[in-house]
C-alpha cells in the first residue's frame, strides 16, 4: 500500500519552518503526486495566521504549479470549530478558494462566544486537570457533537487527529463522518493515534485519510506510524482515500 497524497502539511505561514515551495520539493524528493498545504485557521491562540494569507497562498500556489508541472499543488485548510454549533473560523468566501477543507479541534481558539469558549475551551482544561468522569463525558460529548454539527453544516473533506488533545466519542464521529462523506485521519506526526480508534471508526464504515502533519519540510510524506497502524489494523486501499 502507498500514500500518494499528503493533505496535511504547514509551512511558516503559522508555526511551520519552510516555505510553500520548500515542502512541494519535498513532497516531490519522497514520490508523491500530490502535495496539499493546510494551514491552520486565525481561531487558534498563539498563531498569527490572517484570512488575507490564504488569498497570497493561493497566488504563490498557482505560480509554483507552473514552475512544477510533476506534481499536483493544492491548497487546504486545518480550520478550527469555534462553536458548539460547529462554526468554524474561515468563512465560506475563504473556503471557496480552496481546493479541500479539513478541519480539527484544538485546545486553545479564539470562541465565537463566551458560551462556547465555556464549552470548548474551559471545561475541556478543567475535564484534564480535576480528571472528574462526569465532566470528561460531558466534554466530550460537546467535542463530538460540534465535530459532527461542523460536517453537517460544511463541505469537509478530513478531520483530522480526532481525538487528539480533546476527546471525542470514536464511535459517533466515525458514523456521523461515513455519513457526510468526511474521512478521519490517521495522523502519523502526533504519536497518539491507537489500532482501537481505527477499529471503532472502520466498524461505523468510516474512511480514513494519512497525514503527515509536516511542521518542516523534512517530514513531508512521512506515513511511518500511520502505515503501521493501518497495517496492524488490517486496512486496505479502499479505507483510505490517499491510498493506493
Ligand atoms: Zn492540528
Ligand atoms: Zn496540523
Amino acid at each position: 500500500m502507498k500514500i500518494w497524497a499528503d493533505y496535511h502539511t504547514h509551512t511558516r505561514y503559522s508555526h511551520g519552518i519552510g516555505t510553500i515551495e520548500e515542502n512541494v520539493k519535498a513532497a516531490i524528493k519522497k514520490g508523491l503526486r500530490t502535495i496539499g498545504i493546510s494551514e491552520h485557521g486565525p481561531g487558534n491562540i498563539g498563531l498569527s495566521i490572517k484570512l488575507e494569507d490564504f488569498y497570497k497562498m493561493r497566488q504563490e500556489i498557482e505560480v509554483l504549479k507552473s514552475k512544477y508541472r510533476d506534481i499536483q499543488i493544492l491548497l487546504g485548510c486545518e480550520a478550527n470549530v469555534v462553536s458548539l454549533d460547529g462554526d468554524l473560523d474561515i468563512p465560506d468566501d475563504v473556503l471557496a478558494i480552496l481546493d479541500y477543507t479539513m478541519v480539527g479541534l484544538h485546545p486553545l481558539i479564539w470562541p465565537h462566544s463566551l458560551k462556547d469558549g465555556i464549552s470548548l475551551l474551559f471545561e475541556n482544561i478543567l475535564a484534564r486537570v480535576v480528571k472528574s468522569s462526569g465532566l470528561l463525558k460531558k466534554v466530550m460529548k460537546q467535542n463530538t457533537l460540534a465535530l459532527i454539527r461542523a460536517i453537517s453544516k460544511n463541505k469537509v473533506d478530513i478531520i483530522t487527529h480526532p481525538g487528539l488533545h480533546l476527546p471525542i466519542d470514536t464511535a459517533e464521529l466515525a458514523q456521523a463522518a461515513a455519513q457526510y462523506g468526511t474521512a478521519l485521519e490517521i495522523n502519523a506526526g502526533h504519536g497518539y493515534m491507537t489500532k482501537e480508534y481505527v477499529k471503532i471508526a472502520k466498524a461505523q464504515g468510516a474512511k480514513f485519510a494519512i497525514g503527515s502533519d509536516a511542521h518542516h519540510p523534512k517530514n513531508v510524506g512521512n506515513f511511518k506510524r500511520a502505515l503501521e497502524i493501518a497495517k496492524e489494523v488490517g486496512l486496505n486501499k479502499n479505507d483510505i482515500i490517499n491510498a493506493e
